[in-house]
């Protein structure tokens, strides 16, 4: 499992070490970190997080820099962009496992879920009905654990 985690890390490395070449672009030491960062989380996450973490270790990177490292990964094909509508972009790897989401409506908190009895049942479904599936998200809207204790 470990090792299979090591190539996933390592080709996406590749992949963008290929797609900055083809662009006649430098890979920087700071796209690099960056990547590392992006990589190191295994989740999905948005720019200021990402900052932040980045910022603890390294101090001279800064935000505008994370931003453009992201939107470079997602024209690399690395990390994809998803909107959950609460105004933050946030940014997965694209060939990672897929997510579920369960977004709080009082607090804005987004819960990440996988469930591969949910996503069998969706493959089972788009091909009795002869669809092939190109992109889905799930997204279940509520109020969280936390939300519901609170007194009114
Ligand atoms: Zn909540």
């Amino acid at each position: 499992m470990e090792a299979q985690v090591n190539q996933t890390r390592q080709k996406v490395k590749e992949q963008f070490r290929l797609f900055l070449t083809n662009k006649g672009l430098k890979a920087t030491l700071q796209r690099s970190l960056i990547l590392d960062a992006f990589l190191d989380l295994d989740r999905s996450t948005h720019i200021d997080e990402l900052y932040l973490i980045l910022r603890g270790k390294h101090p001279n990177i800064g935000h505008a820099t994370v931003y453009r490292a992201l939107r470079l990964f997602t024209t690399a094909g690395i990390a994809r962009e998803i909107n959950l509508g609460d105004g933050l972009t946030r940014y997965e790897l694209a060939g990672g496992r897929r997510h579920d989401y369960l977004v709080c409506s009082d607090c804005g908190t987004v819960t990440e879920f996988e469930n591969s009895s949910i996503e069998r049942h969706q493959a089972e479904v788009a091909r009795s009905m002869g669809f092939t599936v190109q992109s889905l998200k799930i997204e279940l809207r509520g109020v969280c654990n936390r939300c519901m204790a609170q007194p009114e």
